[in-house]
C-alpha cells in the first residue's frame, strides 16, 4: 500500500498531537485532582475548626452553656453537611443533631456517599467522626464530635468545576488536533509541491523532452539538492543528446567528403575522361587511406570505451619525455614559423610513458594546428609535492566559451566549417583525457577566442595501483 507524502505527513502530526495531547491532558488532570483534593480536604479541617472555635465561645463558665447558640451552630453546621454532637465535662449532651433531625443526618450521609460513590468509586471514602475537646483556661469543658463525610466530599459546585475542567482539556485537545491537521497539510504541501514539479521533470525528461529545468527555489535543503540533481542530469543529457546528434552528421560528414572525391575520380576514369595514371590512381589511395585512418580511429574510441584502460606503469622523468617529444615536433613547428620553446626541471612520475607520450604528441600537435604562423606555444612541466603538471600554452585560435566544455567529446571541433584538411578527426582530446583520468588526474582548459589556449594536465606522482 503506497500513500502520498501529503497523508503521510498530516497522519503523523495528527498522530504527534493526539499523543502529546493525551500525555497533557492525563497529566494535568492527575496533578489538578491531586492538588484539588488536597485544598478540599483543608477546607474541610478548617470548617471543623471554626465550628469548634464557635462551640467554645458559646460556654459561659461555671458550666453554663448558651444552649441557643449551640443550637443555631448546629443546625447552621448541618445544612453545609457537619453533624455535630456537644457533650459536657460530664458528658451530658448539650445538643445532638441525630437528636435533634436524625432524619436529615440520615439522608446528607446517603446523598453525600452516593456523590462520591459516582464520581470516585475506588475511593472507599465513608461517614467519619472526629472529636474536639473543648478547652476554655486549661481546663476540658467539654466535647464537641464532628461527623462528616471522608477523607474528603465534593460538593456539586466541586464536582462541576472538575468537570468544567476535563471539558476544557478535551476542548484544548481538540483543537490542538485540528491545529496540527492543518500544519500537517500546510507543511505537506510544502514539501510535496516542488517534488511534484521534481517528478513532473523527470517524467518528461524520460520521455526524451531534456530542456525543461526546476526553477522553484525551496528552503529545504534536501528538495533544493534534489532539483539541483535533477537540472544537472537533465543539462548533462541535454548535452549528451546534442553530441549524439552531432556525432552521426560528422561521421556522415567525414566519410562523405573522400567518398565523394573517389567517386568522381574513378567515374572520370571509368568514362574515359581520364586517364588511370599513377598520380591520380594514388590521389584515390590517399582518400582511401583517409577512410581507413578515420576506422581506425573509431576502433580505437571503442577499444578506449568499453576495456578499462590498462596502464603499463613505470617510474620515469616526466620532464624527460616532454623534452623528447618537444625535440620530435620541432621540425614541424619550424616549417610552420611557430617558436615552441620547453622550461621544466626533473620530475619523477610512476605512469604509462608510451600512453604520456601520447597526450603530450597530441596537445603539441593541437597547439601547432591552432597556432597561426608567427606564434608562440610554451610547454612546461612543474611538480608539487603529489603532483606534476604538464602545460601547455599557445597564443593561437583559442576556444570559443560556448565550445569549450564539448573539446573533450568525440569528433567535437570548434571550428565545423573547417576543412578535414586542417586537422584531425576530432577524437585527440577524448584520448587525452580518457588517458589522463585513467591516471587520477585531471585535465584543464583556461581559453579566449583569437587570444590562445592554455591546455593544463595534472597527475599524481604515485597513481594509486
Ligand atoms: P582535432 O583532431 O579536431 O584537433 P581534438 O579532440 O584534438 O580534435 O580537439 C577538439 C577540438 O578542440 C578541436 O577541433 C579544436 O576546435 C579545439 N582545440 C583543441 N586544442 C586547441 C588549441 N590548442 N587551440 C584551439 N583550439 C583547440
Amino acid at each position: 500500500m503506497k500513500y502520498s507524502l501529503k497523508a503521510k505527513l498530516s497522519f503523523s502530526y495528527v498522530m504527534v498531537a493526539l499523543i502529546s495531547i493525551l500525555l497533557i491532558s492525563v497529566l494535568t488532570n492527575q496533578f489538578l485532582e491531586k492538588q484539588f483534593r488536597e485544598y478540599v480536604q483543608q477546607n474541610q479541617e478548617q470548617k471543623n475548626h471554626t465550628v469548634a472555635v464557635s462551640i467554645r465561645q458559646q460556654y459561659l463558665g461555671e458550666e453554663k452553656w448558651n444552649y441557643a447558640a449551640v443550637e443555631s451552630i448546629g443546625i447552621n453546621a448541618l445544612e453545609n453537611g457537619l453533624i455535630i454532637k456537644v457533650t459536657d465535662a460530664s458528658g451530658e449532651v448539650i445538643w445532638d443533631a441525630k437528636i435533634h433531625n436524625n432524619g436529615m443526618c440520615q439522608r446528607i450521609i446517603r446523598q453525600m456517599s452516593q456523590n462520591m460513590n459516582t464520581h470516585y468509586p475506588n475511593l472507599k471514602g465513608g461517614y467519619v467522626e472526629k472529636p474536639y475537646p473543648i478547652i476554655v483556661d486549661d481546663k476540658e469543658v467539654g466535647l464537641l464530635n464532628i461527623g462528616y463525610y471522608g477523607p474528603f466530599y465534593l460538593t456539586e459546585n466541586d464536582l462541576a468545576f472538575i468537570n468544567t475542567l476535563n471539558k476544557l482539556n478535551v476542548a484544548a485537545g481538540l483543537l490542538a488536533m485540528l491545529f496540527a491537521l492543518l500544519l500537517g497539510l500546510v507543511m505537506a504541501k510544502r514539501l510535496s509541491t516542488p517534488i511534484s514539479r521534481v517528478i513532473d521533470a523527470a517524467q518528461m525528461i524520460s520521455r526524451g523532452y531534456f530542456g525543461g529545468r526546476i526553477s522553484e527555489k525551496s528552503s529545504t535543503q534536501e528538495i533544493c539538492q534534489l532539483t539541483e540533481s535533477v537540472n544537472h542530469m537533465a543539462q548533462n543529457l541535454e548535452n549528451q543528446e546534442i553530441l549524439r546528434k552531432r556525432l552521426t552528421a560528422d561521421v556522415a560528414h567525414e566519410l562523405r567528403t573522400p567518398l565523394a572525391t573517389l567517386r568522381s575520380h574513378l567515374e572520370a576514369m571509368i568514362d574515359g575522361i581520364w586517364q588511370a595514371d599513377c598520380d591520380r590512381l594514388q590521389s584515390c589511395h590517399e582518400e582511401i587511406m583517409r577512410i581507413t585512418r578515420m576506422v581506425g580511429d573509431l576502433e580505437m574510441l571503442a577499444r578506449y570505451d568499453n576495456e578499462n584502460l590498462t596502464l603499463n606503469k613505470t617510474q620515469f622523468d616526466l620532464s624527460g619525455l616532454a623534452k623528447q617529444v618537444v625535440q620530435n615536433f620541432e621540425s614541424a613547428y619550424v616549417k610552420k614559423g611557430v617558436t615552441l620553446n620547453y622550461s621544466g626541471g626533473e620530475e619523477g612520475i610512476r605512469a604509462d610513458k608510451d600512453k604520456m607520450n601520447q597526450v603530450l604528441s597530441n596537445l603539441l600537435s593541437n597547439a601547432l594546428k591552432y597556432t597561426p604562423a608567427g606564434g608562440q606555444v610554451d610547454v612546461s612541466v612543474k611538480g608539487t609535492l603529489h603532483t606534476v603538471e604538464v602545460i601547455v600554452k599557445d597564443n593561437g585560435t583559442g576556444i570559443a566559451e560556448d565550445d569549450l566544455p564539448f573539446i573533450y567529446e568525440r569528433f567535437y571541433r570548434a571550428d565545423k566549417s573547417r576543412t578535414r584538411l586542417t586537422g584531425g578527426s576530432g577524437i585527440g582530446l577524448t584520448i587525452t583525457r580518457s588517458i589522463v583520468e585513467a591516471h587520477k588526474g585531471k585535465i584543464e582548459v583556461g581559453s579566449k577566442l583569437n587570444e590562445g589556449s592554455e591546455f593544463r594536465v595534472i597527475l599524481p606522482r604515485q597513481a594509486d595501483e
